[in-house]
């Protein structure tokens, strides 16, 4: 290997400015905290070790796009959370969803998919991938029977759902699904962005695999965006291969800030539920809501869930609210950031009808319950009686 440091001190200038401190070696020491990897190639003693790099789809030092150690460290901390036996890192959540597409959905094949998950999801599927040849079928999670009865008819061989659903916060019974997956032959596969995998882990209610928008709750802080998959490493084998052909990896920067918010994702999320739970609460005992979508501790599902925490997201409905009066509210706000985007340690409102459903149809709107005095809410970490009071002066400025 060509180890610059030796003789170096006798080399002209601009041979020491390229390679003065390459490849410092500080063994015996081992850094506590995974290191950020910038270095986009990787050199080998021989080159049969670096044969060896080229074949290996787990590690893959040869060049950064097809293996960077501050990504596989995220990587492996993500399958570790969520018990699985390998993941794969995206650039984004949308990314990690296509490449879960591009395993399933080849042309010809029917996928059953929850209409009530993020928007761009359902129009992924509904534009590149119905012009590959994939049929689609929508919907309602919470309908097993009729989501038994398509799967029978259609053998599909990808059932997708998320646990706790966008923007309607409906629960997904995901072990009745994993049955009606393995019944039919399709992979169960769950978007798990809403709950994170310290309130629910997919994988072990039958879900083949479980993907992340790590951009939300997994990172936390609002400054990073990317996507995760983890699941069988022979599945995850299979998409990093893809993937390295699509050239769809994330950066070592946000692998690394990734990796730190995910180390107070316990954390979080216990204040995120506690908090959430108290604004629903506190919403559903204020006569100007009409509905709130919060999921409650006697759900029905308290199997699938850790424990009594539900997360941080929350809907709502306001009696007589149309898109003005929402675009007042979130004009209003103090605490609370109008922004397109959850999960983090600050609370986020946002207006479905115009952010994440906006590419619907007003019917399709209505048949799927995205009303227009809907908002979403995303639960911060801040002391709830602020968020409360926050909510209360927004809704009275909205209205007045
Ligand atoms: N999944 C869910 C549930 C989401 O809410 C989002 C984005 O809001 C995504 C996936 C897509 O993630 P990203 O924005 O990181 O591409």
């Amino acid at each position: 290997m060509g180890t610059a440091r030796e003789g170096i001190a006798s080399m002209r200038p601009a041979t020491q400015a390229v390679h003065g401190g390459e490849k410092i070696d500080i063994s015996p020491a081992v850094p506590t905290v995974a290191p950020i990897h910038l270095s986009t190639s990787f050199v080998f003693e021989s080159t049969d070790d670096l044969e060896r790099a080229f074949d290996d789809p787990t590690t893959g030092y040869a060049y950064a796009r097809f293996g960077n150690p501050t990504v596989r460290a995220l990587e492996q901390a993500v399958a570790t959370v969520e018990g699985c036996e390998a993941a794969i890192a995206y650039p984004s959540g949308m990314a990690a969803i296509n490449g879960v597409f591009l395993q399933y959905a080849k042309p010809g094949s029917h996928v059953v998919i929850s209409r009530d998950v993020y928007g761009a999801t359902l129009t992924l599927m509904d534009t590149q991938f119905r012009d590959l040849g994939v049929t689609p079928h929508y919907v309602n999670p919470t309908n097993i029977d009729e989501i038994g009865r398509i799967a029978d008819e259609h053998k599909p061989t990808l059932i997708y759902a998320e646990t706790i659903s966008n923007p309607l916060i409906k629960v997904a019974d995901v072990r009745a699904l994993a049955g009606i997956a393995e019944r039919s032959g399709a992979a169960l596969v769950i978007d798990n962005t809403f709950a994170s995998p310290m309130i629910s882990r997919p994988t072990e209610l039958g879900a083949h695999l479980v993907l992340h928008s790590t951009t939300k709750y997994l990172a936390g802080h609002g400054d990073v965006m990317g996507g995760v998959v983890a699941g069988p490493k022979a599945t995850i084998d299979a998409m990093r291969t893809t993937a390295r052909f699509n050239g769809s990896v994330p950066g070592p920067m946000d692998a690394y800030l990734t990796l730190r918010g995910l180390k107070t994702l316990h954390l979080r999320m216990r204040e995120h539920s506690r908090n959430a739970r108290k604004v629903a609460e506190w919403l559903r005992n204020d006569d100007r809501i009409k509905t709130v979508n919060y999921p409650s501790a006697d759900d029905g599902f308290a199997d699938q869930f850790l424990s009594d925490d539900r997360g941080g997201m929350l809907s709502f409905e306001v009696e007589g609210f149309g898109q003005a009066e929402v675009f007042r509210f979130l004009e209003s706000v103090r605490i609370i950031e109008p922004a397109t985007t959850l999960g983090d340690v600050s609370s986020l409102a946002l207006y479905p009808a115009r952010t994440s459903q906006r590419g619907f149809t007003t019917e399709q709107k209505q048949e799927w319950g995205i009303s227009d005095s809907l908002i979403r809410l995303s639960v911060g970490i801040e002391d709830a009686d602020d968020i409360i009071n926050d909510i209360d002066q927004a809704l009275s400025s909205a209205a007045g």
